[in-house]
This record gives structure tokens, sequence and C-alpha cells, in this order.
């Protein structure tokens, strides 16, 4: 399957994992929008939220819980931090097998789209 991030989980495409086990991975964006950002993938390959199954929802709640730990573990758990799950075109989604964007280390915007400008900010 031509996933990139399948190539990651099958370690074809190198990232910078900062944690992994049986069910996610953890790794830095190449392009970060924060002074911390990370995803949170699950090994499985899920293309968008919309294909989230009855049986996938453990395993979303799961990514959730990781990424908390993640900010625990960096530091900005206490002053907050961003959990974004983009889906299809007007989401913003480029790569489609779900992951959890968590973004940190500084205050964040919102909404993230203004009405009067008519363009995402
Ligand atoms: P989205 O636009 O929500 O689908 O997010 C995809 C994210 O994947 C973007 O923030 C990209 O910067 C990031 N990304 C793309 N390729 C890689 C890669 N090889 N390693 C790490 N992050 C990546
Ligand atoms: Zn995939």
């Amino acid at each position: 399957m031509d996933c990139l991030f399948c190539k990651i989980v099958e370690g074809e495409i190198p990232a910078d994992i900062l944690y992994q086990d049986e069910k996610v991975i953890v790794f830095r964006d190449i392009n970060p929008q924060a002074p911390f950002h990370a995803l949170v993938i699950p090994r499985q390959h899920i293309p968008t939220l919309n294909d989230i199954a009855d049986e996938d929802c453990e395993l979303v709640g799961y990514m959730l819980k990781v990424a908390s730990d993640v900010a625990e573990e960096h530091g900005f758990a206490e002053d907050g931090y961003r959990s974004v799950f983009n889906c299809n075109s007007h989401g913003g989604q480029t790569v489609y097998h779900i992951h959890l964007h968590l973004l940190g280390g500084k205050p964040m915007g919102w909404p993230p789209y203004q009405e009067k400008l008519k363009t995402p900010v």
C-alpha cells in the first residue's frame, strides 16, 4: 500500500520517533507548526476519521491518552496544548492515515477559521 505513514510504521522511511508500542507510534512532524509538534499514529492503517469502525474506538481513545502522556513527558501538559485530527480536504488532511497532531510550547490561536477573512488562519 502506498501510504507514507505505513512506510514509517514499517521502518521503510525514517522518522524522529519519540514513543512507540504495539498500537501506536509518535514522531516529530517534519514541518513543525509550533515549538513542539508531533504526530500520534496507529500502526493500523485507517485512512480518515470517517473510516473509524466501532472496533477502532478504543485505539483512537488510546491515541489521545498517549498524546497527553507525551505532553506530560515534554513538560507542557500543565500549560496546555492543541490536539487535532484533520479530516479530508476541508479539514486540511494531506496524509490519508489518521494522525493526531500534538502541538505545544506556545499559546495557540482560536478559532482556526475567521468568517470575516473567509480564510483559514
Ligand atoms: P495533515 O495535513 O493533517 O494530513 O498532516 C500531515 C502532516 O504530516 C503534516 O503536518 C506534515 O508536515 C507531516 N509529514 C509529512 N511527511 C512527514 C514525514 N516524512 N515525517 C514526519 N511528518 C511528516
Ligand atoms: Zn497507512
